[in-house]
């Protein structure tokens, strides 16, 4: 009988709006901590949550993930939710990946800020039945406290993952870029370059 290889692959899921060193570490940090054979950094077309705000194009959210992610073999950037359209729903991308990926142990990445909104998703049962979650901690976040609130089911697939905090948002990044201050350090040069070479987050 063929002996089966299962893969650990975790989905990271975000708009990444644009992608910088909290989402890096996290993804890093979830990994090693799992010991994931692969983290697809997936851009949202649109989020549940965010669908009044502006938000860049996908092709320049995708592109500064790729850049950002290109040293690493074990990440990789997938357009499932830009192709698909319309409002990015987690569980159905779960459900896309589950039915590529049949045999393989799936993870969802995600920080304490998202979990601790996470039984407002769509379908949470369903997304935690498929994967474990790998909850790294974030300032100003309270990852105990979005613990205690979840459904035991569900608190039961959330593995913590320890992770040097990192005070950084895509927002923030944002708002120095409009006032023109220092990017530096809180995203990849590759990043900073390609956000000036199209003039990105310049305008409110
Ligand atoms: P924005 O500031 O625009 O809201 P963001 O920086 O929170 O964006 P998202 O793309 O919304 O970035 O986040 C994608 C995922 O990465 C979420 O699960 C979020 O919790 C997690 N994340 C983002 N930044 C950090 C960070 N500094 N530390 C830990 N997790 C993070």
């Amino acid at each position: 009988m063929a002996k089966c290889i299962y893969v650990r692959i975790a989905l990271f899921g975000g708009t990444f709006d644009p992608v910088h060193y909290g989402h890096l570490r996290l993804a890093e940090e979830a990994r090693e901590a799992a010991g994931l054979e692969r983290v697809l950094f997936v851009p949202a077309h649109t989020s549940p949550f965010r669908q009044q705000e502006p938000i860049s194009p996908p092709r320049h959210r995708i592109d500064m993930a790729r850049l950002a992610t290109a040293d690493n073999p074990a990440f990789e950037v997938s357009d499932i939710e830009i192709q698909r359209g319309g409002v990015s729903y987690t569980v159905d991308t779960v459900a896309t990946l589950r039915a590529l990926y049949p045999d393989d142990e799936l993870f969802l990445i995600l920080g304490a800020d998202a979990l601790q909104g996470f039984m407002h998703w769509a379908r949470p049962d369903a997304i935690a039945h498929e994967c474990i979650l790998l909850v790294g901690v974030r300032p100003h976040y309270d990852l105990q406290a979005a613990l205690e609130h979840l459904p035991d089911a569900i608190r039961a697939r959330v593995q913590p993952v320890p992770m040097t905090p990192l005070d950084i948002s895509a927002r923030d990044l944002r708002q120095r870029i409009r006032a023109g201050r220092s990017i530096r350090y809180l995203t990849p040069p590759n990043v900073i370059e390609y956000i000036q070479q199209h003039r990105l987050y310049l305008e409110p």
